[in-house]
């Protein structure tokens, strides 16, 4: 036990450390609309699918206006923004003070005064509240599935009704080791990138009380993540 809480502190403070430094520099980068190579572009046109997948979804329900939403690791507020313009009241934290900050200029740069965006810097498994929906999107890929279980586990005691997930799947196991280069190349290599079984996955919402109701998969040549919104 002590031992996993002691690997859990590690990960996440290297991945903290990581998202900092160099992957602050490299994810605000591909988050953003500057130049690019060839990969990264790949890679920012993959993850734009996910966040308008994850906004058409919320859209088609046609509740978004006053929706209390949580967007646990927002990065540079990829989601939160377009969420956030269609109305609903999010709580956006990230363990990265660099992509928080990143965050509140992209917001200030699109909207005037939002009300219904408040940032926080902090670890997933330290939020607290309560939402109607919880998202936590290409989050997971930074933990192994035994921590990724806890965090979903945490995710799932703030959501009232819903929790939205994307994760890289395991079947693309070997692809994905291949190119792990270009995910984490030089120094911040020492930030690896875990797969998962979607059963485990799938298991592990169950067995915190959800069942699957969409998915979606998103594949380009170097991003691959799957999405599942699990109700309760
Ligand atoms: N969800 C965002 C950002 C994805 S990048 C989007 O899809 O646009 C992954 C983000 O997860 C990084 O900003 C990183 O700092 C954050 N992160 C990693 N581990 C975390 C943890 N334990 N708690 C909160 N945020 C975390």
């Amino acid at each position: 036990m002590v031992n996993t809480i002691q690997k859990s502190l590690d990960d996440k403070s290297i991945v903290k450390d990581y998202f900092n430094a160099t992957g602050f520099e490299r994810w605000r980068n591909i988050y953003g609309d500057g130049q690019v190579n060839k990969v990264q572009l790949d890679i920012r046109e993959g993850h734009q699918q996910t966040i308008d997948k994850v906004v058409n979804w919320l859209k088609e329900d046609g509740n978004l206006a006053n929706l209390t939403i949580c967007d646990a690791g927002c990065g540079v507020g990829s989601l939160t923004i377009p969420l956030a313009q269609e109305g609903a009241i999010i709580f956006a934290s990230d363990i990265s003070s660099k992509m928080v900050g990143e965050a509140a200029e992209r917001i200030k740069q699109v909207m005037t005064n939002p009300r219904n965006i408040r940032l926080g810097v902090q670890d997933l498994e330290s939020i607290r509240g309560e939402y109607h929906t919880v998202i936590c999107l290409d989050v997971l890929i930074h933990y192994p599935t035994e921590e990724a279980a806890q965090m979903i586990k945490h995710l799932s005691s703030l959501a009232k009704s819903r929790l939205i997930l994307s994760f890289a799947p395991k079947t693309f196991f070997l692809t994905i080791l291949k190119r792990i280069g270009e995910f984490f190349p030089g120094p911040s290599k020492t930030t690896r990138a875990y797969q998962h079984k979607e059963e485990d996955i799938v298991k592990i919402l169950q067995d915190n009380g959800f069942q699957i109701k969409r998915t979606d998969m998103t594949s380009t040549n170097f991003y691959y993540s799957r999405l599942l919104e699990a109700v309760r």
